[in-house]
């Protein structure tokens, strides 16, 4: 059975995709933003039609697409006409009374979590009628990114087809079929991602959303009580909340003035790509989908399990995706450019720069002379400075303070700050010192154990020619010995000094004696010097790019496994401060070469 629908779905995408090559000219029509606007994309439901036909599905099977095909039409007929909307009702309402005829009718209505079941009787036909033109009208007017309403069917159909696998005694074999016809037209217009169209409603957009009414009419679970109305809800939640979002800006609109705003505008209007709120709202389906799946699998347990699965779902689908949101999709408008001066993460004030935005201001500082100040802040140093208020202060004061790790930086975009990507410590410091090397200035290093400055400056040496480390010194010192280091240092002459004895240590150390040394770049670099000596061995790179290297590290030194607490803390904090106050966008934004920051 399962290779004998993988090759119909195979037919129907791929024959979708043929199609679509074909009409390529005619789908791109809406772009040029002339009319007539043809949507041509209501066409390829012909293959599903014609794949299915002739791999002898029954009538039950092909009506619905038939039906489809005629709502297409008939709106299209309407747009080119301009005939009125109401019109159109009617044609779609006549169209369902025809599939109704057909036996694509829901017949009885059963309450959720109960065995109540409500025989419709006569007015069945009202009600399957108004629920196919509810789905078409919410498909129809899911935005003017033609992708939405496909990408949603798609998902909606693959879960429809699960469920048919899950629970095959519940459901008739036409709501496989055609649950496989719908994810095979649907999924194949993917690849057009995210192109934004000029109309508001689409007839390929209504054809589909009739299409998915009439599956979720024929895949009903007549003998599971909950699932049958709660599935379809979910399965067409993302156009409600689209189409509800859209209504309810209207009734904003009428008393304050806003003009009525699609919720996909909304997300354009904040700075995020087509394809990217196409992928937001793909998101969202697919995760009430998943929703609907688990539902089905529970469907043996009792109805307050269920009631407590759902209503827990619900609640926590939003918080999920205002997460992703926020931190995988602020990368687009940081990335363009769009950067901060400065943020106020918590009382402490970041400098949200890319790494070499941060370079140049630390070539700057050399350039400059006199003492500077680089702190690199993660997430523990966040943490850690709201009960430190001297750690606080010197961070406030430093001259640059780079957001270093995934944790502040992923807290930094929950807060609505268009932050550029991290910059870690120790590889800021290895691109100082090749920039130390390039301009002839020597460096000194101050800290770890007995040993490792050694290793480590021959490291450098090695690594960035011409580099040279003209004092060293191990971290672990008598307060007698102070005087002495920072004579030390002040004879080296060096341009940087990288301190090396973890926080907040270091940048104590640093803050105390910053006037003494006289030091153009001053930076505190906790466990790079002992990365650097070969000493401790840096995560494989695939886990600093997924932000897994504090896990590594804690895998190698299971003492640092207490640090791990302070990203829970500042992912609390960042969340209730996200929730509940009104987020910190409107912070002037600066041009990109930071002439003017700080
Ligand atoms: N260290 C030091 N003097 C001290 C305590 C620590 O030089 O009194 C060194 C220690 O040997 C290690 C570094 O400081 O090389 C701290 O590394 P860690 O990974 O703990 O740094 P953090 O994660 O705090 O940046």
């Amino acid at each position: 059975m399962l290779t004998n629908d993988l090759g119909l779905f195979a037919v129907i995408f791929g024959g979708t995709l043929v199609l679509a090559s074909i009409l390529r000219g005619a789908l791109a029509g809406e772009q040029n933003h002339e009319p007539p606007y043809l949507d041509a994309r209501g066409l390829l439901l012909y293959v599903p039609l014609i794949a299915l036909f002739a791999a002898g599905a029954r009538g039950d099977v092909l009506v619905p697409l038939l039906g489809a095909i005629a709502v297409y039409l008939l709106t299209m007929l309407g747009r080119v006409l301009h005939t009125p909307r109401g019109l159109r009702v009617v044609l779609v309402l006549g169209t369902a009374a025809v599939l109704h005829r057909y036996g694509i009718s829901i017949d009885s209505l059963r309450v959720p979590f109960t065995e109540m079941t409500f025989e419709l009787g006569w007015l069945s036909l009202p009600l399957t009628a108004l629920w196919l033109l509810v789905c078409a009208v919410l498909f129809g007017r899911a935005g003017t990114i033609p992708s939405v309403p496909f990408g949603v069917a798609g998902l909606s159909a693959v879960t429809f087809y699960l469920v048919c696998l899950m629970v095959p005694w519940a459901v008739g074999e036409p709501a496989r079929w055609l649950a496989l016809a719908v994810a095979g037209v649907s999924l194949a217009q993917l690849p057009a991602l995210g192109q934004v169209s000029p109309l508001p409603a689409q007839p390929s957009g209504y054809a589909v959303g009739f299409l998915i009414g009439a599956l979720a009419v024929v895949g009903a679970l007549k003998h599971t009580a909950a699932i049958a109305a709660v599935l379809p809800m979910l399965a067409i939640s993302v156009p409600l909340f689209g189409v509800t979002y859209t209504y309810i800006s209207a009734l904003r609109g009428m008393r304050i003035g806003h003009r009525r705003q699609h919720l996909h505008e909304v997300l354009l209007e904040q700075g995020y790509s087509p394809p990217q709120v196409l992928g937001v709202l793909m998101g969202v389906s697919a995760y009430l989908c998943l929703l609907g799946l688990l539902m089905v699998s529970l469907v043996p347990q009792a109805a307050w399990t269920k009631a407590a699965v759902l209503a827990g779902g619900l609640l926590f689908g939003p918080l999920v995706f205002f997460v992703i949101m926020r931190c995988l999709w602020r990368q687009g408008p940081a990335m363009a450019g769009e950067w901060l001066p400065e943020v106020q993460m918590f009382n402490v004030r970041l400098h949200p720069l890319s790494m070499e935005d941060a370079l140049a201001r630390a070539e700057g500082f050399i350039r400059e002379g006199g003492p500077h100040m680089i702190v690199t802040s993660d997430t523990s140093v966040i943490v850690r400075a709201q009960e430190d208020d001297e750690l606080r202060s010197i961070i406030n004061e430093a001259d640059l303070a780079t957001m270093d790790g995934h944790g502040v930086v992923l807290c930094a975009r929950l807060l609505n700050f268009p932050v550029s990507c991290r910059v870690p410590g120790v590889d800021m410091m290895e691109r100082l010192c090749a920039i130390c090397a390039r301009l002839g200035q020597p460096i000194a290093l101050l800290g770890a154990l007995p040993g490792v400055a050694e290793d480590a400056a021959r490291m450098l040496e090695a690594r960035y020619p011409g580099l040279r480390v003209t004092y060293l010194h191990h971290g672990y010192f008598g307060p007698e010995e102070v005087a002495g280091i920072v004579e030390g240092i002040r004879e080296a002459r060096p341009s940087a000094l990288f301190v090396a004895m973890g926080i907040p240590r270091q940048e104590k150390w640093i803050r105390r004696h910053i006037d003494e040394l006289q030091v153009p770049v001053c930076m505190g670099v906790g466990g790079s010097l002992d990365v650097i000596a070969g000493r401790v061995k840096r995560a494989p790179m695939w886990m600093r790019r997924w932000g897994l290297e504090w896990l590594y590290r804690t895998a190698l030194e299971p003492r640092r496994l207490p640090r791990l607490a302070a990203l829970p803390k500042l992912f609390f904090m960042t969340m209730r401060k996200a929730l509940f106050s009104p987020a910190p966008r409107d912070v002037p934004v600066q041009p990109a070469d930071g002439s003017d920051a700080k």
